[in-house]
């Protein structure tokens, strides 16, 4: 297959001129699959002296759908054990964002709507800024290159911007606001057919199940890349995304999951649709926003503690661990700040005062 050949020979080229570290992100997904595979197979071409560290960061949002976590922990098992196998140094990272940037911590702490294509908050915070503060903690301050399984032709806006940052050579592209990153992107002119080929032509890396991911691509279909390009479509468009996306109006990917049999993804399913309900409605939104002007404002507190009773309630029923600790922590502090701010204070009391006592069991035993 000549575009697998071209990849990689330049990714070989590539390791050959350029100093820095390397980090790939891997989601899960055929793309970033493939191109861990293509890594192994360019560093197993080079002579050991040239092998670098290769990092691989995947990105735990917290809010990733549950039942493909297994397969991902799984799957970087696979690929440190490779690694070492064949005389490759990988260290595997799994990072998550800050409490402060974490979904609900945002949705049910600070009142913030759920993300949509014009208010999309969430790539920024979720997928993008903690790899980079991962990639200064475990590589330092310095350049670094990143590899993606980021491709042309996924749709025009994401060609738009890939042109745009083209640097002079093949594969390479600038990541905007990051000036000391610099983005190799091996499979960008791939196809997805090419993908699957490139995914069973492939010689030599066996890290990949091709068995399994054919299996969850079959139930799900699609994947969401890890540091991307943040204008872009959605990260979850029928993919691995995370189970709360509200930038696709349809969340085909648990949908088809609960088809094929993933039941304990229903309760899920219906959190993330009355959510979506309730984003733009009047009585729950305040009226003034968090810059002072008058408009449609985060949610109310009294919604933030229905947003959060619903959330419970979805975690029983699912048996899936939905939210933590620490992130219940933060909202009740950011709850306190609005309680002490005239603009937001509206209702609090009287709601908590009715809250249930489930819920407030509930919370105490998350
Ligand atoms: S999957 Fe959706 S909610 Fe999650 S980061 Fe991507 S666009 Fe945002």
């Amino acid at each position: 297959m000549k575009k697998l050949h071209n990849s990689i020979e330049a990714t070989i080229e590539q390791l050959n001129n350029d100093d820095s570290p390397w980090i790939v992100g891997f989601s899960g997904g055929k793309d970033s699959s493939l191109v861990i595979q293509i890594l192994i197979s360019a560093f197993c071409q080079l002579p050991v002296s040239k092998r670098k560290k290769l990092y691989v960061f995947y990105c735990d949002t917290g809010v990733e759908i549950p039942v493909l976590k297994d397969y991902i922990k799984n799957t970087l098992e696979r690929i440190r054990k490779e690694g070492r196998a064949l005389g490759v140094d990988i260290s595997v990272k799994a990072i998550k964002p800050a409490v402060k940037d974490r979904y609900f911590v945002k949705v049910i702490g600070r009142g913030y709507p759920p993300p949509t294509n014009i208010f999309r908050w969430c790539t920024d915070r979720l997928r993008i800024d903690p790899i980079q503060v991962a990639i200064k903690q475990y590589v330092g301050d310095g350049e670094a290159t990143v590899i993606l399984g980021t491709r042309f032709s996924e749709s025009g806006e994401r060609d738009k911007i890939l042109k745009a940052n083209a640097l002079d050579k093949p594969y390479l592209f600038k990541q905007q606001g990051h000036q000391k990153t610099t983005l190799f992107c091996p499979i960008v002119d791939f196809t997805a057919e090419d993908v699957w080929e490139g995914l069973l032509c492939i010689k030599g890396v066996s890290a990949i199940d091709l068995h399994l991911i054919s299996k969850i691509y079959k139930e799900i279909s699609g994947e969401c890349p890890i540091i991307r390009l943040p204008e872009t479509n959605p990260c979850s468009k029928g993919r691995f995304g995370c189970w709360t996306c509200t930038v696709v109006r349809k969340d085909k990917a648990s949908k088809n999951l609960i088809l094929n049999g993933y039941k304990s993804l229903e309760p899920l399913y219906e959190f993330r649709e009355w959510l979506l309900s309730i984003r733009d409605e009047i009585e729950f939104r305040c009226t003034v926003r968090r810059n002072g002007q008058g408009g449609l404002g985060p949610f109310r507190l009294s919604a933030r503690v229905k947003i959060l009773e619903m959330l419970i309630a979805a975690q029983e029923a699912s048996g899936h661990n939905l939210i933590s600790d620490a992130e219940l922590s933060e909202i009740y502090r950011l709850w306190q700040l609005d309680k002490d701010n005239s603009n937001y204070a509206e209702d609090l009391n009287k709601h908590l005062a009715n809250q249930s006592t489930r819920t407030q069991q509930s919370c105490a035993g998350v």
